[in-house]
């Protein structure tokens, strides 16, 4: 692994020795991540690298090398760095890339991730991790093979509300959770996308958006449910929806008797997590959005609105791009690694099987 090391950690480490102040750590060594698919949700990331402070931007995939050279001169990336889907694999030699985000449609996380790991890169992917959870299984073993890390892009868990929230839900300060409720969704308009296509997104609003509302059940609770209920409501006849679901609302039990409720749709926007318990509630609306977020505490309703502490960086992008960097260069695991993409992935799979069938299941 290579990277450059930040010249301003430099001159501050030069000046903390000059002033006798205690000397910083190592200075700190900024790892290369390659962005794999330039769509929508890549033009949101790269910009971030400018706030972050262990990680920058050094190689671009794209089918479109028009928008790579583009992107490439914007984002100072060097023309050495720019591959597409067909050089993908010479990322190998490439001694400036340590990671690989793979931004791509659902069902080509697998296949990008696998083949990072086979170049030796640890890998950052886009959430959902895949389309199966024997997909998931298969990503977690070439990276283990590789002995590469793998993490999974949920960017909420290092912002600043979700991170207090979950801290208050864990100190007591609900008293014992009884339950959780989490909407989250968004109207979808245009009928073309290929998250209304089965075969590239592996499923609807579930896989998209409704994922958070999971995500959030659990890091809310702190448990893992035994149990889901689900139930469907999808307009076939709606051009948007012949192969996706609109509408799943679901319930998780959980060991200690709480529940959660959630809903997810591409029929409606909702973006909330509620969480009561014997003592009270706490509540955030917009929960995990790119930003915006609020939050109450209170006893039967928003009786205090909670300004967080900051985050590990000044966005929850950068604070999810370090952190991987981080884990790397101290060979720790993420916090988010490919086994909670996993466990989501299975969640998912428990609750189509329930709308499908309509019934209780296990897990
Ligand atoms: P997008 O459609 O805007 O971009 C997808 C990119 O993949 C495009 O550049 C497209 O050209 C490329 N691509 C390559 N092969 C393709 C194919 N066969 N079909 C379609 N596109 C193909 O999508 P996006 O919104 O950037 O989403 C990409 C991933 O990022 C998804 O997994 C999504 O769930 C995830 N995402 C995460 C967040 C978040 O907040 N964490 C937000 C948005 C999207």
């Amino acid at each position: 692994m290579t990277g450059t090391i930040d010249r301003r950690s430099l001159v501050a480490g030069a000046a903390a020795l000059t002033l006798g102040a205690p000397a910083l750590a190592q200075p700190r060594r900024k790892l290369g991540y390659a962005i794999v698919g330039l769509g929508g949700y890549a033009g949101r990331i790269l910009p971030e690298f400018a706030n972050c402070s262990t990680s920058r931007v050094t190689a671009l995939v794209s089918g479109d090398r028009a928008k790579a050279t583009e992107w490439a001169r914007k984002y100072g990336v060097p023309e050495s760095g720019i591959y597409d889907y067909t050089t993908f694999d010479r990322i190998a030699d490439n001694k400036d890339v340590d990671i690989v985000y793979v931004i791509l449609p659902n069902s080509m996380h697998a296949e990008y991730t696998i083949r990072a790991a086979k170049a030796g890169k640890h890998v950052m992917c886009e959430k959902p991790m895949a389309v199966s959870a024997a997909e998931c299984e298969q990503m977690i073993a070439a990276c283990a093979r590789a002995n590469r890390k793998l993490m999974i892009g949920y960017r909420s868990r290092f912002q600043p509300h979700n991170m207090e929230a979950i801290r208050l839900a864990r100190s007591g300060a609900a008293g014992k959770i009884r339950y959780v409720r989490s909407e989250h969704g968004f109207v979808m308009r245009d009928p073309s996308v290929w998250r209304l296509d089965r075969a590239r997104s592996g499923g609807g609003s579930l896989m998209d958006i409704g994922i958070y509302a999971l995500q959030a059940a659990r890091y809310m609770t702190g448990e893992e449910p035994v149990a889901v209920s689900a139930t469907e409501s999808t307009d076939r006849r709606d051009p948007r929806f012949r192969t996706v679901e609109d509408l799943l609302a679901w319930t998780m039990e959980f060991p200690s008797g709480a529940m959660a409720g959630c809903q997810t749709m591409y029929s409606a926007s909702q973006n909330r997590i509620f969480l009561a318990g014997t003592e009270g509630r706490i509540e955030l609306e917009p929960a995990t959005g790119y930003e915006g977020q609020k939050m109450w505490t209170g006893k039967n309703g928003r009786d205090r609105e909670v300004t967080p502490p900051p985050g590990p960086r000044s966005t929850q992008f950068a604070g999810q791009l370090d952190h991987l960097s981080e884990c790397i260069l101290a060979d720790r695991e993420p916090i988010v690694s490919g086994k909670e993409g996993l466990q989501d992935l299975r969640i998912i799979e428990a609750i189509y099987r329930s709308a499908r069938e309509g019934r209780r299941v296990t897990l």
